[in-house]
């Protein structure tokens, strides 16, 4: 039996993929052939389901420190566009949001790593948005704000997560993982955490109770090799410490970036990269297609390559957007719940722990 036969049987019994299996899967090309495993494995897990949630995105502030090649939302404190936004404008915002959004179920905020802003500015920050919504779940900083958080405190990663989670944090969002691979990190994102540094915030945050997210962000310099290893990496940390609640894939906007000289890959490869995931990834309960990285059609399009989550409304995202996505920066449920049921599958308003709330038909499981 040739490798592509032995992948396909082993997915289709429910077997685990090894690396080589994986790549030959990607290396075929067959499309509909991934597509088909992949659906197989999502409905294995999630049924007739797809997610969504009722979020708003809060980006603190863009002026960093890092200066990382890959990114359009990172500024210096003296450009023009730099902005950073004080406790008192974060409070208006989430009380604004809870006003019109009686649904918001998600609050999810990062941001960049500003210079000076001391530890004590994101512990308040968190404190008062909970404060002011204690019932929304607080989803906010990555790693790699949380590394930073250790250099500028001088605390360690274990108490920077354990005070932020004692004033109300309740997970992390798990963006900056970009590709797992220092070769990599060192040409598109060299100030930023390491490899081991991303992990570390990682496993530590899942051993105190902190479920995070997990992404990769494809189509810049990496290798074919170097994405199935970063999910080869992300399922190992996964068996260790299951601490992981959905994966995350974003391709590589290069517009307004020190990379603009790439090429953004295409929808083939979006799509390819969602199913392969979704295969490789046995232990992830959900796999996200996040609209506003990819445009509403090839979200729609990923809910039949494996994909079973949506993500959010979101109401207001800056980074993707600073680096030329031409979505839109929020969506209605309307909106999103139309988008699913044209596939077929149910619409499920999820909290960030996946619990149903309300599926599509508007029949109440939950709330
Ligand atoms: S990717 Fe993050 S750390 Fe790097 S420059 Fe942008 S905001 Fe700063």
């Amino acid at each position: 039996m040739n490798l592509i036969d032995k992948a396909v049987k082993k997915v289709s019994s429910g077997e685990r993929l090894h690396f080589t299996e994986a790549l030959a899967l990607y290396q075929d090309n067959d499309i509909l052939k991934l597509a088909s495993l992949a659906r197989s494995v999502k409905e294995r897990k999630s049924g007739n389901y797809v997610y969504y949630n009722v979020n708003r995105h809060i980006n603190l502030t863009n002026i960093c420190v890092s200066g990382c090649p890959l990114c359009a939302f990172g500024c210096k404190a003296e450009e023009e566009r730099a902005y950073v936004m004080e406790k008192a404008e974060v409070i208006r915002i989430v009380r604004q949001t809870v006003e019109d959004t009686p649904d918001l179920s998600e609050i999810h905020m990062v941001s960049a790593l500003h210079p000076d802003k001391p530890f004590s500015y994101y512990l308040e920050i968190v404190a008062a948005v909970k404060a002011t919504a204690p019932q929304v779940h607080l989803k906010a900083f990555t790693p790699v704000e949380i590394v930073h958080f250790s250099n500028i405190s001088k605390l360690s990663i274990k108490i920077v997560l354990e005070q932020l989670k004692a004033a109300g944090l309740d997970s992390l969002p798990g963006g900056g993982a970009e590709i797992l691979d220092d070769s990599v990190r060192k040409v598109i994102c060299p100030n930023k955490a390491t490899t081991a540094e991303w992990i570390k915030v990682i496993t530590t945050a899942h051993s105190l109770g902190l479920p995070t997210n997990a992404t990769m962000l494809y189509g810049h310099i990496e290798t074919i090799e170097q994405r199935i290893q970063h999910l080869i990496t992300l399922r190992e940390i996964q068996d260790q410490t299951g601490g992981f609640q959905a994966f995350v894939a974003f391709p590589f906007h290069p517009a307004n970036t020190g990379l603009s000289e790439l090429e953004r890959v295409a929808s083939w490869e979006d799509l390819k990269m969602i199913a392969l995931a979704r295969i490789i990834l046995d232990n992830f309960d959900h796999v996200k297609a996040f609209w506003m990285m990819l445009t509403l059609p090839i979200a729609q399009l990923a809910l039949a390559f494996g994909a079973d989550d949506l993500d959010g409304t979101v109401v207001e995202e800056r980074i993707i957007h600073a680096a030329g996505a031409t979505t839109k920066t929020g969506i209605t449920k309307k909106e999103i719940i139309h988008f699913v049921e044209e596939t077929g599958y149910l619409a499920v308003e999820r909290d960030t722990f996946y619990h149903p709330l309300k599926i599509s038909s508007g029949v109440k499981i939950n709330a």
